[in-house]
C-alpha cells in the first residue's frame, strides 16, 4: 500500500460528501448513472443486513475454528511474523523468506510449486480436502516484501505479518474441513514485490497462477479497522509505468559527428513531457528519472533510458496523456536520429470493493475486538494494489487496526512487533477464518458475493466506455490527423 494522493470515485455521490479535489467533473457526470446502479444493487443485496445476520448467528464449527486460528497464531504464526520482520528482503529478492515459508508448507503436507509464472520468488501452495476437491477453491494471498530505505530494507509496511496470517487461518480451516469430511481446495498464493514493479500479481494473473479461485482474501497492516465503500478506485490513482529506451551510435568525442547521441534525445524528450504539462488536465501527475545516460564524457552516448511513472484518477484519460508521451519520444527520437523502444512495463488500474465481503469483514474484526474502529467507509479499492485481478475474480482485503504510524514508516515497522502489531495480526486471521468458513458454507453469501462482482464489473466497463464518450473532444491523434 502506498501513501500517494487518494482517489475518490463514485461514491462521492452515493454518499453526497462535498466534492472532492480529486475528483474530476468528467468522472462524476461519467458516473452518474452508474451509482444510481450501484445503490439499487446495494438495497437488494443489503450487505449490512447480510453480515448482521452471519456474524451474530450461533455457529460452533466456526468458534472452534476461530479458536484454533487464535492458537496457531500465539503458538507459531506471532514468531514466525517477527522473524520476516527481523530479516526483510526486498522485492524479488525475497529467497529466504520463501526457503522459511514453502518449508512449513511442505511440512504440513502442502502440494508446493515454487517459480510459477517465470517468477523466482512467487509461489502456490495447494491443499485438497480428503473428502475430495468439490467445486470450490479458496484463495489466500500472502505477500513478503520489505520497504528499501537509504538505511537499508525493513518491514515498514507490515508485510512480514501477511502470510503467517494466511498459515494461521488456512491451517485452521484444513484441519476444520478434513475432519467434518468437507469437500473443497484451499490455495496460498504467495506474491512477491508489491512495492516495485513490474506488478507480479499481474504476471502471475496472465500465467493462469489465480485461475480456478473462487475467492481470494488477503489482509493488511494498516492505522484504522475499516471497510471500504462499494465501488471501484485504486489506492493511488491508475498509473502506467513506462520505460522508454533511446538508442543511438557511440564514437569517440572527437569524431561525434559519426555518432548519434541517445543522450541528447532522452534529455529533448523529458524537456518534451515538461512541455505537455500545460495542456494536460491539472489532476495528471508524470514523474520520470534518467537512470541510464551513457558511460564516459567522451564517448557519445550510445544508451539512455527514460523511465516515468504516469497517473491519473481514471484510465481512458490516463491514455490519453501516454500516447502524447511516446509521441514526444518519437519525436525526440527523431530529431537526433537515434531511435527508441517504449516498454509499458506496469499498469496499476481501478479494483472493484464488495460490500458483502467488505461488510462481513468489518462486523468479524468488531466481534473480535479490533482496535480503532473507523465509522466511515474508507474509499473504494479492489483487494491488491493491481486492480486487474480484483476485476476477474470476487476477493476482499481485510482491514485490522495494527499500527498507530502510517504505512511506510519505521514507527509501522515498531509496531509489527509489539502488542497493538501482534493483536491485530491475531484479529486478521480470526477475521479470515470466519470469512472463509462462511463462504464455503453459506450458499447465500457466496450467490450474493458472486452478483455483486459480475454487476460491478460490468458497470466499471460501462463506466469506462461512458468516460471515452465524455472526453471524446480532447483526446485522441495530433490536430493535423482529426
Ligand atoms: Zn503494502
Amino acid at each position: 500500500m502506498s501513501s500517494v494522493r487518494p482517489l475518490l470515485l463514485l461514491t462521492i455521490l452515493v454518499s453526497a460528501l462535498p466534492i472532492s479535489a480529486q475528483t474530476t467533473a468528467t468522472e462524476l457526470a461519467a458516473a452518474h448513472d452508474i451509482v444510481r446502479q450501484i445503490d439499487e444493487l446495494q438495497a437488494r443485496l443489503q450487505p449490512a443486513r447480510l453480515a448482521s445476520d452471519l456474524v451474530g448467528r450461533s455457529d460452533a464449527a466456526r468458534d472452534a475454528i476461530v479458536r484454533r486460528t487464535t492458537e496457531l497464531w500465539d503458538s507459531e504464526m506471532q514468531s514466525l511474523s517477527d522473524f520476516i520482520g527481523h530479516n526483510p528482503e526486498v522485492g524479488w529478492q525475497e529467497f529466504s523468506t520463501v526457503d522459511t515459508l514453502t518449508a512449513i508448507l511442505r511440512t504440513r503436507g502442502w502440494d508446493v510449486e515454487v517459480g510459477v509464472a517465470g517468477l523466482e520468488t512467487a509461489f502456490v501452495a495447494t491443499w485438497t480436502s480428503p473428502a475430495g476437491s468439490g467445486d470450490l477453491t479458496l484463495g489466500l494471498i500472502g505477500e513478503y516484501d520489505a520497504l528499501r530505505d537509504a538505511d537499508g530494507p525493513f518491514h515498514g509496511d507490515q508485510h512480514n505479518a501477511q502470510t503467517p496470517i494466511v498459515f494461521a487461518s488456512a491451517f485452521a480451516m484444513a484441519e476444520h474441513m478434513a475432519s467434518s469430511g468437507t469437500a473443497g481446495r484451499l490455495r496460498i498464493y504467495g506474491t512477491p514485490a508489491e512495492e516495485v514493479g513490474p506488478p507480479a500479481k499481474i504476471i502471475m494473473h496472465e500465467a493462469g497462477v489465480f485461475d480456478g479461485a473462487d475467492l481470494l482474501i488477503r489482509s493488511h497492516g494498516v492505522t484504522q479497522t475499516s471497510r471500504a465503500r462499494v465501488g471501484f478506485g485504486s489506492c493511488c490513482l491508475n498509473i502506467n509505468e513506462v520505460k522508454y529506451t533511446f538508442l543511438g551510435k557511440p564514437s569517440h568525442q572527437l569524431s561525434s559527428w559519426h555518432g548519434r547521441n541517445a543522450l541528447e534525445a532522452a534529455v529533448h524528450f523529458y524537456t518534451l513531457v515538461d512541455g505537455l504539462r500545460s495542456t494536460l488536465r491539472p489532476e495528471a501527475s508524470i514523474q520520470g528519472v534518467i537512470p541510464e545516460g551513457g558511460v564516459a564524457p567522451n564517448v557519445v552516448p550510445q544508451r539512455a533510458v527514460v523511465d516515468y511513472y504516469i497517473r491519473y484518477p481514471d484510465p481512458v484519460y490516463l491514455e490519453h496523456i501516454n500516447r502524447m508521451i511516446d509521441d514526444a519520444a518519437r519525436g525526440a527520437a527523431l530529431a537526433t536520429g537515434t531511435r527508441v523502444e517504449i516498454d509499458r512495463y506496469g499498469e496499476y488500474r481501478d479494483g472493484i470493493s464488495l460490500g458483502t465481503l467488505h461488510e462481513l469483514s468489518f462486523a468479524y474484526a468488531q466481534s473480535f475486538d479490533a482496535g480503532n474502529v473507523s465509522p466511515e467507509h474508507s474509499r473504494p479499492s479492489g483487494y491488491e494494489e493491481t486492480g486487474v485481478v480484483t476485476k476477474d475474480i470476487p476477493g476482499i482485503g481485510i482491514s485490522v487496526f495494527s499500527s498507530r504510524e502510517a504505512n511506510h514508516t519505521r514507527g509501522m515497522l515498531e509496531d509489527t512487533f509489539s502488542e497493538i502489531g501482534h493483536t491485530g495480526f491475531r484479529i486478521s486471521a480470526e477475521t479470515m477464518s470466519s470469512v472463509l468458513y462462511d463462504f464455503l458454507t453459506r450458499p447465500e453469501l457466496r450467490a450474493a458475493v458472486l452478483e455483486e462482482h459480475t454487476t460491478l464489473a460490468g458497470l466499471l466497463d460501462q463506466y469506462h466506455e461512458t468516460l471515452r464518450r465524455a472526453y471524446a473532444g480532447e483526446v485522441g491523434g495530433p490536430i493535423s490527423q482529426r
